[in-house]
């Protein structure tokens, strides 16, 4: 019977196991390492690791957690909990079974891709979701946004942050009416005609082609796409989410689920890595908490 088993080793999984560590508490760590950022070319805004590969942060933090003689990492992916008697029961797809206390969900989250013609080859080198990830390596460089909803607006402001070369590609009739007139306030073009393909070469994304008319250099392209939870767990435990699949906690990381708690970017808020990570540390130390409180409890002090 472990104190803690966190499911998901990337930055929110390996910050809450690195604290609960140091708490001298027994953590079991079960990771299938399968980081949403796995196909990125590097980090950024990670104080202290701005441009560090993606597996190359979790190996630094596991080498972090080698230290520590409490701390079990396994990888392995998980496929059932179960609760009963107020403790958690985890099997693995190995077969591995494993019992805690308390249990730490920090799976993750993963992009849904626009499924048109080159966005999944170039996504992490030259197509992203996130301009604060991705956008200062593109600076000055014409920039696109993809889509035709209503929100697009908004995002292609956002992104003159980064550039004054901002185009709204919509992919078709786009959903708005007088956003061209908006659009063009900012300083934003607006292309309807329908997109052929991505295209570029080793360095990434150079052009998007069209069905008809010149093609439009692009050094980036950013989209606004849905972020579904990486696994079912938290559906499959009883979690609650918020209308964008977010999982609901309270201040302190806990879930509805008495004994689960919940880090990284399966919540919902920024969903940048050292916010995960922070969340990682928050919820160990709700956690410590809650284990220091069943062994003596406050009353009795
Ligand atoms: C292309 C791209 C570029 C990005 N660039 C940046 C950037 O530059 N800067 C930045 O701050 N953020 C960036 N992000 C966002 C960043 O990836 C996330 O904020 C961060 O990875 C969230 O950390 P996490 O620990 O919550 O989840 P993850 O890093 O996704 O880790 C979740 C872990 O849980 C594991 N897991 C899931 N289910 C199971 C299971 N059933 N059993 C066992 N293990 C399981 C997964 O394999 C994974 O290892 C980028 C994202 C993408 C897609």
């Amino acid at each position: 019977m472990h104190d803690v088993i966190i499911i998901g080793a990337g930055p929110a999984g390996l910050s809450a196991a690195l604290l609960l560590a140091r708490c001298r508490r027994t953590v079991f760590l079960f990771d299938s390492n399968k980081p949403r950022n796995g196909l990125s070319q590097g980090l950024h805004g990670y104080l202290t690791r701005d441009g560090v590969g993606p597996f190359e942060l979790r190996a630094l933090g596991r080498a972090d957690l080698a230290r520590y003689p409490c701390m079990t990492l396994h990888e392995d992916t998980v496929t059932d909990v179960r609760r009963a008697a107020g403790m958690f029961e985890v099997t693995a797809e190995s077969g591995r079974k494993e019992r805690s206390r308390l249990l730490l969900l920090a799976t993750g989250r993963v992009d849904s891709v626009p499924d048109r013609p080159g966005f999944q080859e170039y996504f992490g080198r030259g197509v992203y979701h996130c301009p604060y990830c991705d956008g200062w390596e593109h600076r000055g460089q014409p920039l696109a946004v993809y889509g035709g909803g209503r929100r697009v607006i908004g995002f292609a402001r956002d992104l003159l942050t980064w550039s004054d070369q901002v185009t709204i590609c919509c992919d078709g009739p786009p959903e708005w009416t007088g956003g061209e007139s908006r659009a063009a306030g900012l300083g934003i073009r607006v292309i309807t005609r329908r997109l052929l393909r991505l295209e570029g070469g080793a360095e990434g994304l150079t052009h998007i082609r069209f069905e008809t008319g010149d093609p439009l250099p692009c050094g980036a392209l950013f989209f606004n796409g849905e972020c579904p939870q990486r696994s079912s767990l938290p559906e499959r435990l009883g979690c609650q989410f918020d209308q964008d699949s977010s999982v609901l906690c309270n201040q302190h990381a806990a879930a509805n689920v008495p004994g689960l708690y919940i880090a990284g970017n399966v919540r919902g808020g920024r969903h940048l890595a050292i916010t995960a990570a922070a969340e990682g540390a928050e919820a160990a130390v709700a956690i410590n908490e809650v284990l220091l409180d069943r062994a003596y409890p406050s009353s009795s002090a």
